[in-house]
């Protein structure tokens, strides 16, 4: 279980998170949307603990983020879309790293299934360097499933993979979902919201602008009734221009 309250990062002077509150409950999967530099990865970033925000409460699992940071990153994954993976270790040994950082004493099982679900097996002993952009992709997504997180966060998870591996990473996202994880997902791929979220929470300029089902914010506008989250995205987004 994700909660944040009241977040809000100031970079020098610019605020690129303003006030912003969400709650994502175990099982649910949530599309964080809005337009380029609206504060979608400084929210993410944030709820990961890798930027410090200036005001504001994260919990995960109810550890809070600041007072508790190991219980809280513990049950946490953060899957940024470009990836910083170690030069000198191959797949495996990155998984095994990992692993070992989070106590996770049954990777040895672990990580054969995690290289066989995200396709890496023949690329095991492989370093960074030789791998193409869909298989750093697909090794920062298993090095984050590798301690069962409950809170995973995914930003632009799907780029540079090719059709086979967007649709088994979807796969994937909801299979977690199910398993009880609760999992925030960021991306301009409306589609991809549409057919992966229960609810989005959309921001604007820092701020959230709407939160919701999809239908519940379609059904609010007749206007866009029968059309789907990319109109309902531009309606909003034109509003708050
Ligand atoms: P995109 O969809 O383009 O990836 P985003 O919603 O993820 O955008 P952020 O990367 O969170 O947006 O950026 C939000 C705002 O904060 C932008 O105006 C950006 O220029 C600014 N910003 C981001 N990182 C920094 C930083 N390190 N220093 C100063 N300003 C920053």
């Amino acid at each position: 279980m994700i909660r944040v309250e009241g977040l809000t990062k100031i970079y020098n002077d610019f605020k690129a998170v303003d006030d912003v509150s969400f709650e994502i409950a175990a099982g649910e999967i949530v599309g964080l949307v809005g337009p380029n530099g609206a504060g979608k990865t400084t929210t993410l970033r944030s709820v990961a603990g890798i930027l410090r925000p200036n005001t504001g409460r994260i919990e995960i699992d109810g550890h809070d983020l600041e007072k508790d940071p190991i219980a809280a990153k513990q049950g946490l994954a953060f899957v940024p879309d470009d990836p910083e993976l170690f030069d000198y270790l191959s797949v495996e040994e990155h998984l095994r790293f990992v692993g070992r950082i989070y106590g996770v004493s049954d990777a040895p099982e672990r990580i054969p299934r995690l290289l066989d679900e995200l396709e890496l097996v023949e690329h095991r002993n492989k370093l960074p360097d030789e791998l193409s952009r869909g298989m750093r992709q697909k090794l920062a997504i298993a090095c984050g499933l590798i301690h069962d997180p409950s809170a995973l966060l995914f930003d632009e998870p799907l780029t540079g993979l090719d059709p086979g591996a967007i649709r088994r990473t979807k796969g994937t996202i909801r299979q977690r979902a199910e398993m009880g994880a609760g999992i925030v997902l960021s991306s301009h791929l409306l589609h991809l919201v549409e057919e992966l979220c229960t609810r989005i929470v959309m921001i604007h300029r820092g701020r959230i602008i709407a939160t919701g089902a999809i239908e519940d914010l379609v059904s609010q506008r007749p206007e866009l009734e029968g059309r789907g989250l990319e109109e309902v995205f531009l309606a909003l987004a034109d509003e708050h221009s």
